[in-house]
């Protein structure tokens, strides 16, 4: 029998290689990943490795050896060009047509890329990879002066290392707040004070239009004003990796279209993580998430369905963010909400919370350096709690005591 193919050697694959051997998958396995490193975590990428306090080996998800028991044929450096699917087959760059079995597409997402004069400049990045932090990371050095586009979670993350560092960080942001995709305004709020008082310039409403320099960046420019740079990166935001599964004929939109267990329109193809799309099953819209939550639960999913086994439980999505010493927690999905209540003091400290209901029930929390509150938030959710919001509100009332 052809081999099961996982396509992309990611945090989604790995976990799906996991889950197979848990869940008594026998027959083949070849995992293709077009990256030379095993599958790895990305979320250090902007806090722990790039600050220098975590080795590469580190970072991945299961050591080498895991693989070989698992019997994987693991094929690092080695990307696939296109899914031949009346032939069954992945197609790789030297012709090579590999036959599947079944077929799972793991291939994440990527930055999105900023098409504006001087973007092609030396000096200004992405953050993706362990090669774009390596690349980063050599810059410190020499550089005085970063610039961040775009004050989402992964460039405040490196904003605050930098600082951390002895660069003058200067974040540029279009919207009016930060992380505005992941948080309610009162988090948002709390953030800009920290960065603030951490030494980071930060401009929202900023739009940038492009980057000045010679052989290598010297300034952002944006509307308003000129930014000195030796060093720019670009976080504005990922786009799912959907190339292969669109040409193929997949359905495909804004990510790769899979039902609950992770199938595709095509019965014998998969897709899992970053570059899917999939109704939710908290909110019934289809979503497409990018945490590491997701990728290990449809790594999950995806193996019990293909070795015909019950769907796992599934269990309210969740993500974090470490900026300075301030750990952001965030449980749920606060869209649509109609109510947020706050607890603790955003100005006075940096520990409080925020529970975002909707008409009664919690659907929602955003944690910052709130173990307990994320803890039972995780919890409430999932079982459609309607805590009592004056209860949240009030310090006096133990977390335990939170639930009605
Ligand atoms: C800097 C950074 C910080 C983050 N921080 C957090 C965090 O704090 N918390 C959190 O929950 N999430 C965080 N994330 C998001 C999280 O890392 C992703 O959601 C997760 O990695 C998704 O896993 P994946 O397997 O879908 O994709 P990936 O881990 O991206 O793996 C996909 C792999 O497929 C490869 N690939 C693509 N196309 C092909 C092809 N044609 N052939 C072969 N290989 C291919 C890609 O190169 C890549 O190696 C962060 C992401 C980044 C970049």
């Amino acid at each position: 029998m052809p081999p099961l193919i996982i396509v992309g050697a990611g945090q989604a694959a790995a976990q799906l290689v996991a889950s197979l051997a848990q869940d008594g998958y026998s027959g083949p396995v070849t995992l293709l990943g077009d990256e030379p490193h095993l599958p790895y975590q990305r979320p250090p990428l902007s806090k722990k490795y790039l600050a220098g306090e975590l080795a590469l080996d580190r970072l991945y998800v299961k050591p080498a050896a895991f693989y070989e028991k698992a019997g994987v044929d693991l094929r690092l450096g080695t990307r696939v060009e296109r899914i031949d699917r009346p032939g069954k087959a992945v197609i790789l760059a030297d012709g090579t047509a590999l036959p599947y079995s079944t077929l799972v597409l793991a291939t994440g997402s990527r930055p999105r890329r900023l098409a504006l004069p001087g973007s092609e400049l030396d000096g200004v990045f992405y953050l993706r990879t362990v090669a774009d932090v390596d690349a980063i990371r050599g810059r410190f050095a020499d550089a005085r002066s970063l610039v961040v586009v775009g004050g989402g979670y992964i460039g405040l993350e490196l904003a605050a290392v930098a600082t951390k560092h002895g660069l003058q960080v200067t974040v540029l942001e279009q919207v009016p707040r930060l992380m505005a995709r992941g948080v309610g305004p009162v988090v948002s709020a709390f953030y800009e004070s920290l960065h603030r008082s951490e030494g980071v310039r930060l401009v929202t409403g900023a739009k940038v239009l492009g980057f000045e320099g010679k052989d290598r960046v010297t300034a952002v420019v944006a509307e308003d004003g000129v930014h000195p740079a030796d060093l720019a990166v670009v976080g504005v935001g990922a786009l799912p990796n959907v190339e292969l599964a669109a040409a193929a004929g997949l359905k495909v939109e804004n990510g790769i279209v899979v039902d609950a267990e992770c199938r595709t329109d095509d019965p014998a193809i998969y897709a899992i993580g970053d570059c899917t799309k999939q109704v939710h099953a908290l909110t019934g819209q289809p979503l497409r998430l990018e945490s590491v939550h997701n990728a290990l639960e449809q790594g999950r999913v995806a193996a019990a369905a293909i070795c015909g086994r019950p769907p796992p439980t599934l269990q309210v999505p969740w993500f974090w963010s470490d900026q300075y010493d301030v750990k952001l927690q965030m449980v749920g999905l606060s869209q649509g909400h109609d109510q947020a209540v706050v607890r603790g003091d955003p100005g006075s400290g940096r520990s409080f919370a925020v529970f975002y209901l909707r008409e009664g029930q919690l659907i929602a929390v955003d944690a910052v350096n709130r173990a307990p509150e994320f803890m039972l938030s995780k919890q409430l959710i999932a079982d459609r709690a309607r805590p009592d919001p004056a209860k949240l509100a009030d310090e006096r009332v133990a977390v335990k005591d939170l639930r009605s």
